[in-house]
């Protein structure tokens, strides 16, 4: 017999969980009990090291209609003249302050922190409070999985490779260094070529470690978005808005995934650390000059392939093997942050299962997911408002992130509720953008109306990457 009923288990309080309960407490009926291991809201970000920020301006992240971060532009660093990136810190207090205020006194809520999800047995659910043991069942209308893109951090994920007779931190024990918790090391290796890695090697330089005390082991490297083409605000809505446009023309004309980055690129929308490389890898990090400058200064870059062994002095990659300096500090960033898994129906009769309508726009999908839910009858009618998009791995995968992208966008402009509830909501870079216009002059206006026409002219070329990369991933597999 159930402990409890609900009409909606929503397992996962994450980017994904909050944002989808958000709209549903805004849009939607019916009682929400909301089950997370970590004993905050936040998801990841609760067990993030400390230097973390987002690499995207705050403001289309997080929830519909609660402004995060301060709005404020930063004056000095790597992120000099660019909005402000929340911290870690702030993303955790934001979606804390979310459950204390709104979430919670709607009356239709109950949060229950440190539990963990165990299974199904039809309608029935089971999970276990995690300081006590105890089990119950909660019998729920319908389970909404807000675990699909569960973040692998190092902090939570246990490594791949072996090390033997080193030390490895991850990059939240680095602290540690500070105040004679660990050796300070003659020499830091960084282990992995993410955005977390980014991360560490611009908190390393910014910590006076200098370049030439820095190896980096990059088994392939990866494009960014240029975090200037990516900011909000009038002032900036003209590179903003060549932004979609290059992405557009690139996508018509390409013969390949990897033409359209390099295209981008001489407009000034895609960053690479190293310009002598063609990157292969892209899950959509986001970066800036500044930093793409510190990091290049590290010029120590290992490139054997993925590393399966380390020991004093010595790296085993499944390409060859390298040389460090014995005393060197392992910095694991491995884990990878969005797994590229299989997509599947968002709405499976007593199941949802939130994914990317817009990839990798995390917030603005899953807000979507919960005001479709309360604004539609069918599933059917629910699905037709979209096929979820994969995150990508590598180059190649990105013309189906851009299709699905576009081909969502149209299906979107065929209901007025849908578009009266995204012109107004925060998540939405394009939204924002056109608010922006309200009072721009005609060539910009002209500008913006071109980005439609652009994506039409792209659609027939990004099918035809897009098919003959899963035939490829088809033959290889
Ligand atoms: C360092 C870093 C920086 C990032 N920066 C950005 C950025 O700037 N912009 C951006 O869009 N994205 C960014 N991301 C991507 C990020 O993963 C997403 O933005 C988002 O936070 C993912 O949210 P989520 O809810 O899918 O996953 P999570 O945050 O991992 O949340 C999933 C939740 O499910 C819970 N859970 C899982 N299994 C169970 C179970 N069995 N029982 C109970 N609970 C369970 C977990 O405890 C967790 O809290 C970043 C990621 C990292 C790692």
């Amino acid at each position: 017999m159930a402990d409890f009923e609900t009409d909606y288990l929503v397992v996962g309080a994450g980017a994904i969980g909050m944002a989808f309960v958000d709209s549903l407490l805004d849009h939607g009926t019916g009682d929400i009990l909301m089950l997370d291991r970590h004993p905050k809201p936040g998801g990841h970000w609760n067990t993030s090291y400390p230097f973390v920020t987002l690499h995207q301006p705050s403001v289309t992240y997080g929830l519909s209609h609660e402004s995060l971060g301060d709005k404020v532009v930063d004056q000095a660093g790597p992120n000099k003249g660019m909005y402000e990136l929340a911290t870690g810190a702030q993303v955790n207090a934001y979606y804390d302050s979310a459950m204390r205020h709104k979430f919670m006194p709607s009356g239709r809520l109950d949060y229950l922190p440190m539990t963990e999800y165990l299974g199904r047995e039809g309608d029935t659910h089971r999970f276990r409070t995690m300081l006590s043991g105890e089990e119950h069942a909660v019998k729920a209308g319908k389970m909404v999985d807000g675990r699909k893109f569960a973040a692998q951090v190092p902090a939570i994920t246990k490594r791949k490779w072996e090390a033997e007779g080193v030390t490895v931190m991850k990059p939240g024990e680095l602290g540690q260094l500070a105040y004679g918790g660990a050796q300070v090391p003659s020499h830091y290796v960084i282990m992995g070529a993410g955005k977390t890695a980014c991360d560490v090697g611009v908190w390393l330089r910014q910590m006076g470690v200098p370049a030439k005390q820095i190896s980096w082991v990059r088994p392939r490297e990866s494009w960014f978005f240029n975090r200037a083409s990516l900011q909000p605000g009038p002032e900036h809505i003209r590179r903003a808005l060549d932004f979609p446009a290059s992405q557009m023309r690139a996508a018509a004309k390409a013969q390949s995934g990897s033409e359209i980055f390099l295209m981008m690129e001489e407009d000034g929308h895609m960053l690479r650390i190293d310009r002598q490389v063609v990157p292969s890898k892209f899950h959509f990090p986001v970066i800036s000059q500044g930093e793409v400058d510190l990091l290049a200064e590290i010029q120590d870059v290992i490139r054997i392939g993925r590393v399966h062994r380390v020991e004093p002095g010595r790296l085993h990659g499944v390409d060859g093997e390298a040389s460090v300096p014995e005393n060197s500090l392992f910095i694991d960033c491995t884990a990878t942050a969005a797994p590229r898994g299989e997509v599947e129906p968002i709405w499976q009769g007593d199941t949802i299962v939130p994914q990317l309508m817009q990839v990798p726009l995390v917030s603005l999908s899953a807000a979507m997911t919960g005001f479709i839910e309360a604004s539609f009858e069918s599933d059917a009618e629910k699905n037709g408002f979209g096929a979820p998009g994969r995150i990508t791995d590598t180059v190649e995968h990105f013309p189906e992130a851009l299709l699905i992208n576009a081909t969502n966008r149209m299906l979107w402009s065929r209901s007025p509720a849908i578009l009266d509830w995204l012109s107004a909501n925060r998540l939405d870079p394009g939204a924002r953008m056109m608010r922006e216009l309200a009072d721009a002059p005609p060539d910009i206006l002209k500008s913006a109306s071109a980005i439609r026409d652009l994506t039409m002219a792209a659609v027939p070329n990004l099918q035809r990457l897009a098919i003959a990369e899963q035939e490829r991933a088809q033959v290889t597999a």
